[in-house]
């Protein structure tokens, strides 16, 4: 058990991203009483984490959280560090709770809510919001265990600039945009293999001086919900690639391979039967949820959170940022808010619904 129950709160959110800022701002609008958790040990530490030349696919006309425009021109495409900036000034223009160093550990069903539980403290809270990232745990398959040990490899998320990679061939293996922008970095200074699983469709960054999510804004194709017939389409197919293409890695001199199905030694065979002797590995295969920390019956079918818009079954209980929770815009920077602000108001009304308790636990342990 983590310890004394230091606090009573009407909301406890996990999670300080952007998922967690835009709804602490609902709150503190609100004047809920209420804590934003986060296990990292500095602000927006999600985008701090990504490689150090990352750009944005989104403009910053599409990157603002409510109540605050992203600075500088609208047109342009910010850094992973201006994001990081951003998202720090946010949180402290809107003087929000944030507690760092502060990994929630479990989450379970109290007399009264939640109790939420830390190494060293716990809070019971009327009500949670798990805010706690789309891209989780990184995924690698199993085959990477054949490689040998002189074989360097690493998820993207380990990824930081071709320095840190070692001189030589290199495989990427991964057909998204992370893939593909990876791949192309590295081939400014070395030999690159790019091995691409599924084809994902490639739609350029600007269209007639325009971008790509003007486009899908102004359609409404942003907003379109999951449960539609067309979200239900937009979900079947794989994600789009944004500005990259096979086509424009060739340019670049990226030699392209089908699906990565075999590894031995220090070869890679691919699914045309092709192989391929590596130096260096970089697996942009992707992420898994992971909320196996989370106590409450609310997971089907291979742990996924069984919600209507981030509303679970377990009164009080909500997700915030997961991909496609509404929209394809939900876990996007300019879109959460939507959800946010929805949440926020289901909160809202759940607690003038219930009596608040009063009453201090004292050293409950
Ligand atoms: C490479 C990459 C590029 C992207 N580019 C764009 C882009 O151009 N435009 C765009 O709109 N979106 C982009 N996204 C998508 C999305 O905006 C980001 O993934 C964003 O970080 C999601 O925000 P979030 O708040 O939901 O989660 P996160 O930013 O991941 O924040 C979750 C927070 O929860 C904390 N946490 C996790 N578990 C616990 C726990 N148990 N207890 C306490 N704290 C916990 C973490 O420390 C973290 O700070 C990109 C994503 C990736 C991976």
């Amino acid at each position: 058990m983590a310890g004394p129950i230091s606090n009573r709160l009407d909301v406890v959110v996990v999670g300080a991203g952007q998922a967690g800022l835009a709804i602490g701002y609902f709150l503190a609008q609100q004047g809920s009483d209420f804590t934003i958790l986060d296990a990292a040990e500095e602000p927006a530490a999600s985008w701090r984490g990504r490689w150090d030349s990352l750009k944005l696919f989104t403009s910053a006309r599409y990157d603002a959280l409510p109540g605050l425009d992203f600075p500088g021109d609208p047109d342009r495409y910010p850094t992973r560090d201006e994001v990081a900036d951003y998202l720090t000034d946010y949180a402290q223009r809107f003087e929000l709770p944030i507690e760092l160093n502060s990994r929630v550990r479990s989450i379970s069903k109290a007399a009264q809510g939640y109790l939420v539980e830390l190494d060293n403290r716990a809070y019971e809270a009327g009500q949670v919001v798990v805010a706690t990232g789309p891209f989780q745990a990184p995924l690698v398959p199993a085959i990477a265990e054949r490689l040998d040990e002189a074989v360097v490899q690493l998820h993207s998320t380990a990824y930081r600039s071709p320095e840190s990679i070692p001189e030589g061939r290199v495989l990427v293996v991964g057909g998204g945009n992370t893939g593909f922008q990876i791949a192309k970095e590295l081939s400014a200074s070395r030999e690159v293999h790019l091995s691409i699983g599924s084809r994902q469709m490639p739609l350029p960054q600007r269209l007639l001086a325009r971008d790509l999510f003007w486009y899908l804004d102004k359609t409404g194709l942003i907003r379109k919900t999951a449960a539609s017939r067309i979200g239900r389409r937009m979900q079947q197919r794989e994600d789009v690639l944004i500005g990259s293409s096979p086509r424009a890695a060739g340019r670049h001199g990226i030699e392209l391979h089908g699906r990565t199905v075999g590894a031995e030694g220090s070869t890679v065979s691919f699914s045309d039967g092709a192989t391929l002797d590596v130096g260096s590995v970089i697996w942009a295969t992707g992420f898994r949820a992971d909320h196996s920390w989370i106590d409450v019956p609310v997971f089907g079918e291979a742990g996924r959170v069984v919600h209507d818009r981030g509303v679970t079954k377990s009164p009080g209980l909500y997700f915030l940022g997961l991909l496609w929770q509404h929209t394809r815009g939900s876990a996007l920077l300019g879109w959460v808010k939507d959800d946010a602000e929805y949440l926020s108001q289901r909160i809202e009304a759940l607690r003038a619904d219930s009596p608040t308790p009063d009453t201090e636990i004292a050293g409950a342990t």
